[in-house]
């Protein structure tokens, strides 16, 4: 915001004379309120399903419960722990990313490989509750680091359906452009996205509707890691979204990516 933040210190100098020192520390207090921020945010994550859980857990313990019953709640702290689960390797996942230590591999990665893992992941997911649709258009390979990124692809498709309501469309494609970068694709007729989020979409934890993204089994942290996962592959993520309409989201990678 423009705001800038000085440290000043006098110290003795000679026997009238002071040195006065003058230093800009905005950027370490940037980085220190992220750090404060970002910890009371994964507090915050991680105490929710816990909380979650010990009231479950609570209720069994002290009701006389048939077995259907008990099994109803079992299933329902089994989706808590799950939850956590899914939160501490995302964390996980980001560290390691962004600690960058290990450097991503480079060797073909072949999309239809991909596509076909894709498309089991989503279907599972959807359950029939989406018409969904996958294009391969391009006989282009890609060249890096397939775990990292299939990790990218399946996040912007368990996105798509996971906010799309039931009956909405997906679309998923591999492309060359004109230009002869690569592009992946992810179209859905889902809620889209209102202008003023776009930017800031991958930021750690940011959500658009907070209460919602959590009832759809998000981490909050999808878009963080496959933002990491593109500038690793020096891809381009582009977000367009229309509200109300839906949203596409598209990797694009650059042609000396792309391999036969
Ligand atoms: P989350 O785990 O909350 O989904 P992400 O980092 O994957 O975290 O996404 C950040 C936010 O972006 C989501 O909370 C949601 O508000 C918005 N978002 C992501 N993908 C879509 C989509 N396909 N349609 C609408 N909103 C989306």
């Amino acid at each position: 915001d423009g705001s800038l933040t000085l440290m000043l210190q006098a110290f003795p100098f000679g026997q009238k004379r002071h040195l006065l020192l003058i230093q800009d520390v905005t950027d370490l207090q940037n980085a220190d309120a992220m750090r404060r921020d970002f910890v009371a945010n994964v507090s915050h994550e991680m105490r929710t399903p816990i909380t979650v859980l010990m009231g479950f857990l609570e209720t069994v313990q002290s009701l006389e419960l048939q077995k259907d019953q008990q099994d109803q709640y079992f299933d329902l702290m089994m989706a808590q722990a799950q939850r956590m689960k899914s939160l501490v390797e995302d964390l996980l996942t980001l560290a390691n990313l962004e600690s960058n230590a290990l450097p991503a591999s480079n060797t073909v990665v072949k999309v239809e490989t991909l596509m076909a893992l894709i498309k089991n992941d989503a279907e599972a997911l959807s359950q029939g509750k989406h018409a969904l649709s996958f294009d391969i258009l391009s006989p282009m390979n890609l060249l890096g680091d397939e775990r990292e990124i299939l990790s990218a692809f399946s996040n912007l498709v368990s996105n798509a359906i996971r906010y799309t309501p039931e009956v909405g469309a997906i679309h998923v494609s591999w492309n060359q452009n004109e230009q002869g970068q690569g592009e992946f694709s992810v179209t859905d007729s889902g809620p889209g996205i209102a202008s003023e989020h776009l930017s800031r979409l991958t930021e750690r934890f940011y959500r658009v509707d907070r209460s919602r993204s959590r009832d759809t089994g998000g981490t909050g942290l999808g878009l963080a890691i496959v933002k990491h996962i593109a500038n690793r592959h020096q891809a381009q993520l582009v977000i367009e979204s229309t509200p109300g309409k839906g949203s596409k989201f598209l990797l694009r990678f650059p042609q000396d990516r792309l391999a036969a």
